[in-house]
């Protein structure tokens, strides 16, 4: 038996249904786990384009995104998210040019002065029934037409086809927490893949929405009968090489019941060095 979760955010509804295993360690049992360079390089070029964002629209050109890009890495550099990266010099000035180069590839993909944004770094939540929804926005503006526009960028590379639906499931998460907490959905959720130059927009509706509280509610279902039985299965894939908690696995011999004293023996002293 294991305690039931009141809240879910549109990774976490990814990450059960990627490995309940993984599911279990991280968001029931809540785990510490190491940070990766991709996650954190991810938060810092997010920070860059917030900070970029802060000012007046016809002041965002790169020479501000420099100054936020400098901002930034300032914050980082003392960052437990970066500093138990533990990089050498040479991989740590690497990290920070290919954040750069990401923040620069932005620049290619759209003009920031003709963004009109009404929000940044949205932190929405919502009710489906006595579960709540949480979900970070990180861009929301209105077009000249009044309508709204969600955006949230990417370091990673886009999908593929076969697992595009996946990640637009996480965007029409964005849109339900639009309607229930604006008021409305927006006309398009954008996602920009900084790394390739990629956008993919998703046009929300009625049905996409209601798909989305159908399965949410699904998946919830299934975390909550998890939670009674115990049995978060392991699921492997390929998030497993990079996973925190494969030492515990039973998919690689490991012995789930150990992960609650082991891995806080193990990634916990990392985190007070
Ligand atoms: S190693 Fe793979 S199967 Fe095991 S918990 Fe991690 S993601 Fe799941």
């Amino acid at each position: 038996m294991y305690p039931v979760p009141t809240s879910l955010s549109p990774s976490r509804v990814e990450a059960f249904l990627s490995c309940p295993m993984a599911f279990r360690f991280a968001s029931i049992e809540r785990l510490p786990e190491p940070p990766s360079p991709h996650a954190t390089k991810g938060s810092l070029v997010h920070r860059v384009l917030e900070l970029l964002f802060m000012q007046p629209a016809l002041q965002r050109d790169l020479a501000a995104a420099d100054v936020a890009y400098q901002q930034a890495v300032a914050e980082y550099r003392v960052d437990p998210d970066f500093t138990l990266l533990d990089l050498a010099p040479a991989a740590a000035d690497a990290f920070f040019a290919d954040a750069w180069s990401l923040v620069q590839a932005y620049f290619a993909m759209e003009d920031p002065t003709t963004v009109r944004d009404i929000g940044l770094e949205l932190r929405l939540e919502a009710q489906v029934g006595s579960l709540a929804l949480r979900g970070i926005i990180d861009r929301l503006e209105l077009t000249p037409e009044g309508e709204l526009i969600v955006t949230d960028y990417k370091t990673g590379r886009a999908p593929g086809q076969r697992y595009e639906q996946s990640r637009l499931a996480g965007v029409h998460f964005y849109s339900f927490l639009c309607q229930e907490v604006l008021g409305r959905r927006p006309a398009a959720i954008r996602l920009m893949y900084l790394r390739t130059g990629e956008t993919i927009t998703a046009t929300p509706s009625a049905q996409s929405v209601k798909f989305l509280t159908t399965r949410t509610t699904a998946v919830w279902k299934a975390v909550e009968q998890a939670c009674q039985t115990g049995d978060f299965r392991p699921k492997q894939g390929a998030l497993c090489p990079s996973c925190a908690f494969q030492p515990w696995c039973p998919a690689f011999g490991g012995q789930p019941e150990l992960a609650a004293v082991e891995a806080p023996a193990r990634f916990r002293p990392l985190a007070a060095a």
